[in-house]
């Protein structure tokens, strides 16, 4: 199922006379192409869980239209929506056994979609099977791990064959082991159901790893959406560029004049068709290239072996963080502990933001 939104906004009225309303998702137009995984991403607070519950019928917009393929499905509530839902503290009713659990759903169908006892056996155990708990199904959710009590979650959304699953920030409350696993086994059972799935996260590592979309959102706002290494390599804007990859971008200020741009006093880069500006620029960990002929000049602080690769950390002052971070080749030899260290770019590695607007105005 195909799922648009078309010019979502949501704002909560105040609570008390001493707040003002709280826009929490504004203006947001989206198209998720039938099928895919779509991760919902941005820092807390974004708004992600309220575009996630106006999809799902939980929330209605202020203004704004949903639509599952070409239904307008913006008035229906949730059970009319074919949607299965998956919250983070997986909502499971503790005194009923995982059968019970997965079963639940499908006894309050009513009139055509009423199904027999075998009917419902039969889909109850499909979906144990798809999530991998058939061994697991007489236990309660106390004595399970929070892994398998997701799976059982899941298992429960999956069980009235909805046409888009959605799930809100599934793994949070898993270790970090379980988190990789259960991450994986979300994609598995996507791919082999095929139904389009939306999940949200704050996690940009877990949304970049196994999705086929990531879409960003800053303060209710829309940044950009599109397959994960496409964002990553074409950030629209700062925020994105800075929300993507670990360690993250390295940040300078800086100035364009007369075609070049400068970090401090040094001319770093030709940009050519960009006016003179003040600029942020952005360079990728694994942009730099150590070179005793190039333009950027830092402060060599230390090495950390990583192995293939090692990590030079240095300090410029015209650099947003204390510290900028190069990942280079191990093949890179640079002279043990030098004063300053010099790099040139790699090709693609280096962004230049408007500084007012932060819109990306150039790819080195
Ligand atoms: P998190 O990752 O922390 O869950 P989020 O990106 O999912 O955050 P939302 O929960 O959608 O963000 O919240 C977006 C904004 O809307 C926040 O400022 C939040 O305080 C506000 N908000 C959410 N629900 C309500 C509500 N029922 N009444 C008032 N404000 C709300």
């Amino acid at each position: 199922m195909k799922v648009t939104l078309e010019g979502i906004t949501k704002v909560f009225p105040p609570h008390s006379k001493k707040e003002s309303p709280v826009t929490a998702v504004s203006n947001f137009n989206l198209e998720i192409p039938d099928g895919k995984l779509v991760a919902l991403l941005g820092p807390s607070g974004c708004g992600k869980s309220t575009l996630l519950n106006m999809i799902c019928g939980l929330e209605a917009p202020t203004s704004g239209s949903v639509f599952f393929d070409e239904n307008d499905v913006t008035k229906l509530p949730p059970e009319k929506r074919g949607v299965g839902m998956v919250f983070q503290n997986y909502a499971l009713y503790p005194h009923m056994s995982a059968r019970k659990n997965i079963l639940f759903p499908l006894g309050n169908l009513k009139g055509k979609a009423k199904l027999t006892k075998e009917e419902k056996n039969k889909r109850m155990l499909d979906a144990a099977r798809i999530v991998q708990i058939e061994n697991l199904l007489e236990r309660k959710p106390g004595n399970m791990s929070g892994g398998q009590q997701q799976r059982v979650a899941i298992a429960r959304a999956l069980v009235k064959y909805p046409g888009i699953l959605l799930l809100d920030e599934p793994l949070s409350n898993l270790d970090a082991r379980l988190r990789l696993e259960t991450r994986e086994e979300i994609r598995r059972i996507q791919k082999n159901t095929g139904i389009t799935t939306v999940f949200v996260t704050h996690d940009q590592e877990e949304a970049m790893s196994i999705s086929d979309i990531i879409v960003l959102m800053k303060k209710g706002v829309f940044q950009q959406s599109g397959k994960p290494q496409d964002v990553y390599d074409n950030p629209a804007n700062l925020f994105v560029a800075k929300f993507l990859g670990t360690p993250a971008i390295n940040v300078f200020k800086g100035r364009i004049e007369g075609g070049k741009v400068y970090i401090g006093d040094e001319a770093v880069s030709d940009v050519p068709g960009c006016g003179d500006r003040e600029v942020f620029i952005g360079i990728r960990p694994e942009g730099f290239i150590p070179d005793k002929n190039g333009p950027l000049t830092c402060d060599f602080r230390s090495i950390d072996v990583l192995g293939r690769d090692y990590m030079i950390v240095a300090a410029h002052g015209e650099a947003e963080a204390p510290v900028i971070r190069a990942i280079v080749d191990s093949e890179n030899k640079i002279e043990e502990n030098p004063e300053k260290v010099r790099f040139s770019f790699k090709k693609n590695k280096f962004f230049v933001f408007d500084a007012k607007t932060e819109e990306r105005i150039y790819v080195g």
